[in-house]
């Protein structure tokens, strides 16, 4: 399989022949038409796979074919993930993209001052990569007035296994719970054991499962 069919714009080919990523990955083969077709879709997957560009280029597409793109709001796609070094990994990752298509991405994670962050999500983006616990403060914080996920349409639960390891499930569900229902959800996990199939079952509609 080659980029071609994976149903990406110029610019995104383009784009990924200056980051020199000259074909898909296997699971990137596999997720990306899936995600594609507006399903909602559970990788099995490990890092070192490709697995973020996998969710990251039916992101872009996603919102692009939103046709409205204004910074000014709060985000489109809303990625999760377990700790602040993935966020930060995916945030660069999405950022090699980014810039051609004229999008936004901020990067919301904990264990540093929330100020800055703050400044950055009121000026708007169309992506946030956050982790649990830091982007429920930022819907709490001023009053609700920093940011919210009235927009969130593609929502990205990246390393679920490790997310709900660490005990972040209450905030990842309180998060989930509160983005439109009709939403496209994908989920990426190194693992699939019996109490996330659950967990997926109430997070996730009629999901592909992909295992490579
Ligand atoms: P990940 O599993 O998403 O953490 O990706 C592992 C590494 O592979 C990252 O450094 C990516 O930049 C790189 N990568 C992702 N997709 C491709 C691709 N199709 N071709 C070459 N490298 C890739």
């Amino acid at each position: 399989k080659n980029w071609a069919q994976c149903g990406l714009s110029v610019k995104l080919l383009d784009s990924l022949k200056r980051v020199k990523y000259e074909k898909p990955t296997p699971v990137q083969a596999q997720a990306i038409p899936s995600i594609m077709s507006g399903r909602d879709v559970i990788g099995i997957a490990k890092t070192g796979s490709g697995k973020t560009l996998a969710f990251l280029l039916p992101m872009f597409r996603h919102i692009l074919d939103q046709n409205a793109l204004s910074p000014g709001d709060g985000p489109i796609g809303l990625i999760m993930t377990p700790t602040r070094e993935l966020a930060i990994q995916i945030t660069r990752e999405c950022r090699r993209f980014t810039k051609a298509i004229g999008m936004h991405v901020v990067c919301v994670y904990g264990g540093t001052g929330i100020s800055e962050q703050i400044a950055e999500l009121k000026r708007g983006a169309e992506i946030v990569v956050c982790t649990p616990g830091r982007m429920i403060d930022m819907l709490l914080a001023n009053n609700g007035r920093v940011t919210n996920l009235r927009r969130v349409t593609y929502l990205v639960l990246d390393e679920a296994d490790r997310m709900f390891d660490m005990g972040f499930e209450p905030q990842v569900m309180k998060i989930v719970e509160s983005i439109r229902p009709d939403r496209q959800t994908v989920m990426f996990s190194a693992t699939f054991p019996r109490q996330m199939e659950a967990l997926a079952r109430k997070m996730l509609t009629k999901p592909i499962e992909i295992e490579v």
